[in-house]
């Protein structure tokens, strides 16, 4: 029987504990504050800066949220960065994805400043976790990490499949899963006979935003599935990358879609702003 890996209660456990280290901050007179970026009106990114902001307010973060018309200049885009990288009280600034096609989003996560780049994706703290060294690590694959502490869940010298190389998921979460001496395999597009990889794998992390695609024969009996993926079904219900009814037959342990990966990926963001704020105050 397998047991499910519930993201909504971990992350309702991040949640708690950052709300009483922000108390405690408080007293200090720190106040820990995320700025959110959006760039015109794309109508998915308005629900996901909604969640962040709800987030902010229920642990006590300070939010605030500038908005760019999609007619917006690259040069305007990064000025905004340079005004939130110079302001003291603002310590994580996310630039929320997509921005229209005509900015060039590397150059402006380039820009975010290091120290407050709460995402993870400026290009000093991905170096930073592939030399394992102190920095803001993308909040998708922490989340993921977290879960599988959270149940205790062995990573050490386990054979993990990562499906999906993108910057913000497949790559950190190899990274993250290598920093914790699993052997991991990353499968892409490219890869050929995917199942004969997965089949080895004691832990699968699902991230290629293809509904359903682990299917139970491509999973041995009693690994641990990490579904990542968001897909909309034919009947507007949210599915996983994991055919999950099937699959949870063979899984020693499986996050659902929703309320597995979801939850947590808020929660860690939620978690480097405090950090970033922290270490911003010694
Ligand atoms: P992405 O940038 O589109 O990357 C998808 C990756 O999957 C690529 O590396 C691609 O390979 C690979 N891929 C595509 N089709 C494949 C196939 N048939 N077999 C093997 N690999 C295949 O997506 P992403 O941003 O990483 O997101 C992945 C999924 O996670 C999406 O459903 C997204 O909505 C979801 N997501 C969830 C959260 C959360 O908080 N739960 C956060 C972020 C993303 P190539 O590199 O060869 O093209």
């Amino acid at each position: 029987m397998f047991k499910l890996l519930d993201g909504k209660e971990v992350a309702s456990k991040v949640r708690l504990g950052l709300k009483e280290e922000v108390t405690k901050l408080k007293e200090e007179n720190i106040i820990p504050k995320l700025a959110v970026i959006m760039v015109g009106n794309d109508s998915a990114s308005q629900i996901y800066v909604r969640n962040k902001s709800k987030a902010c307010e229920e642990i006590g973060i300070e939010f605030e949220e500038f908005l760019l018309d999609e007619n917006t200049s690259q040069e305007e885009l990064l000025e905004l960065i340079d005004t939130l990288n110079n302001k003291k009280e603002v310590n994580g600034i996310l630039l929320q994805s997509p921005i229209p096609k005509h900015l060039d989003i590397n150059e402006a996560f380039r820009r975010i400043s290091p120290e407050k780049d709460v995402d993870g994706f400026n290009p000093v703290n991905v170096g930073k976790l592939t030399l394992g060294q102190n920095g803001f690590v993308s909040c998708t694959p922490s989340g993921v990490i977290k879960i599988l502490e959270e149940y205790n869940i062995d990573i050490e010298g386990k054979n993990a499949v990562v499906l999906g190389r993108s910057n913000i998921v497949g790559k950190p979460m190899s990274q993250c899963l290598l920093n914790k001496n699993a052997t991991v395999t990353i499968c892409h597009s490219k890869t050929r006979n995917i199942e004969n990889i997965t089949k080895n794998a004691d832990i699968i992390v699902a991230a290629i935003g293809k509904k359903e695609f682990v299917k139970e024969n491509m999973v041995k009996e009693g690994a641990v599935v990490i579904d990542v993926g968001i897909n909309r079904g034919e009947d507007g219900k949210l599915k996983g990358d994991v055919d999950f009814e099937n699959v949870s037959k063979k899984a020693s342990y499986i996050t659902p879609v929703p309320g597995g990966v979801g939850p947590m990926t808020v929660a860690m963001l939620m978690n480097n702003v405090v950090k970033a704020a922290k270490e911003q105050n010694n």
